[in-house]
């Protein structure tokens, strides 16, 4: 049975209330916390937003957006009148003036203030001025900026002072939805919770890592904005980073904010820069009827990648030697992400089956089927003498904890619920982003510098050739993407 432990009362002020993010990630997320009894029922939503509006027009698509994202068995018309009735809607210009003396007055004293940013980055320095010069803030208030934050070292180092003008570090929330998601935590208590696997974490043990991030999507619909990004910026330099940081770390001193981010911050200052043929950029071609990424991107002569694989080296004593494999791309076979980790030869066979020997393989899935696996050598059932034949150890969470394991709370629920408690542990820091782009921005200078063009691959394969080659190499292979 799950144990939901409620969270203070609050006042969430939602900036960009009615943008895409709110409507399908934030707003159905507070819906199902509210029906879980985990959001006090005298906490209250006020979503700020350009647009004039009246709070019944705003409450009429908060529930056509429930009625949109959350599955039907969670929907209960009664639960939905009363979350809706905890929502108010206040028209405010984020780099003029209207707006702010009529939010200032629907807050409430003595109950937590949380402000979301869920608007261009662009703005963030506007409404942190503005809601530290109306008084609006206090110095337990929290704000929450979404990604992307920066697009190189400079510009996240502006975006990190223009926040700091107005916010302590300790209030400051970045969120990365990846560290919300259940297994990412899992590979923590996994870790660091049992003795099996840490004294094999090592290069000595650990032949190689391999981090997938597969979407089966294109840009279209966002192809301008994603054209001056590109997969490196768009999901290395944060999601793959942060899930490379939880693998790689040191075991914290305590499951403490600082003391897992310090980790983390070491990690990312231990990264090799990456040669150019370590690096293989794609762009997804015309397909069918569907078209190709230039065309999506509005730019024919685009040099943006929607494909990116790296081998990364981490230098120190833990890894020095254990290369770590990442891919992200758009438009492959499979949506699917995934971390595998592949362990080494054992010292000696005593057996004759050479051929069914595979390496042992710690498989951490985020989705789809959140769960792990570990992949382990067993003697093949039968009288066909001794053959070997590798099973999984299959660490599916929604069986292992049965019904409740498959409401498994959605990454932005549990990441808003931590803000309200306080609890930056999964939130980067502002160093730790900072340390991200100093890694990523010489890699991109430098493929600029070059004129790299990205290679073509056809859409629903798993990306270009070139990156089966950046494994090939090395006597290893990707995994399949499914
Ligand atoms: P959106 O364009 O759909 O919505 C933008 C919101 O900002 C709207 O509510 C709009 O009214 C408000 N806004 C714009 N200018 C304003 C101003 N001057 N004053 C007050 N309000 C203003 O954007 P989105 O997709 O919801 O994204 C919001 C943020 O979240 C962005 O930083 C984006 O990069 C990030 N993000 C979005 C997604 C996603 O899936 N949509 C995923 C990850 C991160």
């Amino acid at each position: 049975v799950s144990r939901v432990i409620p969270v203070d009362t609050f006042d969430l002020v939602i900036f960009g209330g009615t943008g895409d993010l709110a409507r399908r990630k934030i707003l159905p997320g507070l819906y199902r916390r509210f029906l879980g009894g985990q959001m006090p029922q005298d906490s209250r939503i006020i979503a700020a937003a350009r647009s004039d509006m009246s709070d019944d027009e705003f409450r009429a698509q908060v529930r056509a957006a429930i009625e949109e994202f959350v599955a039907a068995d969670k929907r209960d018309a009664a639960v939905i009148d009363e979350f809706v009735a905890r929502i108010s809607y206040v028209a405010i210009d984020a780099t003029g003036e209207n707006g702010w003396a009529q939010l200032k007055d629907t807050m409430r004293d003595g109950v937590i203030r949380a402000f979301y940013f869920s608007v261009a980055p662009s703005l963030f320095g506007a409404i942190a001025e503005r809601l530290s010069d109306h008084g609006i803030a206090d110095p337990q208030s929290r704000i929450v900026v979404e990604k992307p934050f920066g697009r190189d070292l400079a510009s996240a180092k502006a975006l990190n002072a223009v926040l700091a003008q107005h916010f302590a570090e300790e209030q400051i929330y970045r969120i990365d939805h990846y560290l919300g998601k259940e297994t990412v935590q899992n590979l923590m208590a996994v870790r660091f919770a049992n003795i099996l696997f840490e004294p094999l974490w090592k290069a000595q043990y650990i032949d190689h890592v391999q981090i997938t991030v597969a979407e089966t999507v294109g840009v279209d619909g966002r192809g301008a904005y994603y054209d001056t990004s590109g997969a490196m910026r768009d999901m290395v330099q944060n999601h793959l980073m942060q899930l490379l940081c939880l693998i790689a770390m040191e075991p914290p001193y305590h499951f403490d904010p600082n003391a897992v981010r310090d980790e983390k911050l070491k990690v990312i200052r231990a990264l090799d820069p990456v040669a150019p043929e370590d690096i293989v950029r794609g762009q997804y071609l015309k397909g069918g009827d569907q078209d190709g990424y230039v065309a999506h991107s509005g730019n024919p002569h685009s040099r943006t990648e929607s494909y990116i694989a790296l081998k990364v080296h981490i230098s120190n004593w833990r890894w020095k030697g254990t290369p770590f494999y990442l891919r992200t791309g758009k438009r492959l076979r499979a949506r699917a992400s995934e971390i595998a980790i592949t362990f080494k030869e054992p010292p000696h066979s005593i057996f004759d089956d050479a051929e069914g020997w595979r390496e042992n393989v710690l498989v951490i899935r985020l989705q789809p089927n959140e769960g792990m696996n570990l992949m382990v050598m067993i003697k093949e059932p039968g009288p066909g003498g001794m053959r070997l034949t590798q099973v999984p150890l299959d660490m599916s969470f929604a069986e292992a904890l049965g019904e409740e394991g498959e409401d498994i709370p959605d990454a932005y629920e549990r990441l808003i619920m931590d803000v309200i408690r306080g609890n930056q542990t999964l939130f980067m820091r502002g160093d730790e982003v900072e340390a991200a782009w100093a890694w990523a921005d010489p890699i991109i200078e430098g493929w600029e510098r070059r004129g790299d063009r990205p290679r073509g691959y056809e859409p629903g394969t798993s990306g270009p050739e070139d990156a089966l080659m950046l494994l090939h190499r090395d006597g290893r292979r990707w995994r399949e993407i499914r």
